[in-house]
């Protein structure tokens, strides 16, 4: 349920409200929007007086909330949310797209401020790079671990980028959040529910990808279990999903970004790179998903992909990534966004 306030509600009534709401027993989430306060309304509904909220001091009226999320839904806030990331505090969810580009792991140090360089003299806004990496095979390359950490804080700290890297594990994250800008939660992890309660506990942003078989009320319910723990920066992240296709490593379904944008007002990115895994097909996915709607992208950026240690066949050059940009700026303009 939703308390709509009136337009000229007192920051008193809002109070009073809150307390009302917390009396039966229900949580209470406040949004201030640009014209009224909406007060979201959480929790077991049978013993609570409606009327009595009704005429409170204030109120307009009472809405129930249909999305089985609640906060993450856009019949609770109206207005697109802007996630601000970085030193510069670029807004993802606002005109601008936010291009976040960088290898899939770190590497070794020479790898990443070369790439890191790369991606900052393109325009991009962030770094990306895993210091911790989830692989299929238990032999594969684990990443680097606090070590890689160190290596993107250095890369931060050369190039002004923000940088995001993925967080696998409850224990990781005091010291992930530490060194890194942005907390990404990979597909893997989507439905992993107390690392998820866990980063409601951080004040940094959650990048939070789509679980390869889950459906949008899973992933907006994923998100919802972050911002109801108490961290409302979350970016959404539309990765591709398992299908019976086998040309692509995933198919990557651009149609979830406008169905997204109608059904929350969190930011949504596209990962073209895990979405089609494969180098060649990432620049039109990236063209596409900006044409469909998309507050930014993410992408795999390697200088030399034959001999990366994980991703290599979706990671695009920097040659490519700089023309890419040029690319994305065009089509950004031409749908009143910018780049
Ligand atoms: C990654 O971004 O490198 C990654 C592991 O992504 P995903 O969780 O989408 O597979
Ligand atoms: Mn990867």
């Amino acid at each position: 349920m939703i308390v709509i306030m009136k337009q000229d509600a007192s920051e008193q009534d809002v109070r009073h409200v809150v307390e009302l709401v917390k009396d039966y027993g229900l949580k209470e989430h406040v949004i201030v929007g640009t014209n009224r306060t909406v007060i979201a309304c959480l929790g077991d509904k049978r013993n609570v007086d409606k009327g009595a909220i009704e005429t409170a001091a204030g109120v307009e009226r009472l809405v129930p909330i249909l999305a089985p999320y609640k906060i993450a839904s856009r019949e609770v806030k109206k207005e697109n949310t802007q996630i601000k990331i970085g030193l510069n505090g670029f807004p993802v969810g606002g005109t601008k797209i936010g291009v976040v580009a960088g290898p899939c792991s770190v590497e070794n140090e020479k790898q990443l401020m070369y790439t890191a360089e790369k991606v900052a003299a393109a325009g991009c806004i962030g770094l990306r790079a895993g210091a911790f990496k989830p692989r299929t095979s238990p032999y594969a390359f684990q990443g680097l671990g606090i070590e890689g950490l160190k290596l993107l804080a250095k890369a931060k700290k050369e190039t002004g980028l923000a940088v995001v890297t993925e967080v696998v594990a409850v224990e990781h994250i005091d010291i992930v959040a530490e060194y890194v800008d942005v907390l990404q939660v990979g597909a893997r992890n989507m439905q992993h529910y107390p690392l998820l309660e866990a980063l409601g506990k951080v004040k940094k942003p959650v990048l939070l990808k789509r679980g390869m078989s889950a459906q949008l009320d899973e992933f907006l319910l994923a998100a919802e279990y972050i911002i109801n723990a108490g961290n409302t920066q979350v970016i959404l992240c539309e990765r591709g999903i398992r299908t019976f296709e086998e040309y692509v490593r995933n198919t990557l379904a651009l149609a979830i970004v406008p169905e997204l944008k109608s059904k929350t007002h969190l930011p949504v990115v596209v990962d073209p790179s895990h979405g089609t895994g494969h180098s060649h097909l990432i620049p039109a996915m990236c063209r596409a998903a900006v044409a469909a709607g998309a507050d930014g992208l993410l992408i795999e950026c390697h200088p030399d992909p034959e001999h990366a240690l994980s991703d290599g066949a979706q990671s695009i050059t920097p040659e490519v990534l700089a023309q890419l940009m040029t690319q994305i700026k065009a089509i950004a303009k031409a749908i009143d966004r910018d780049a």
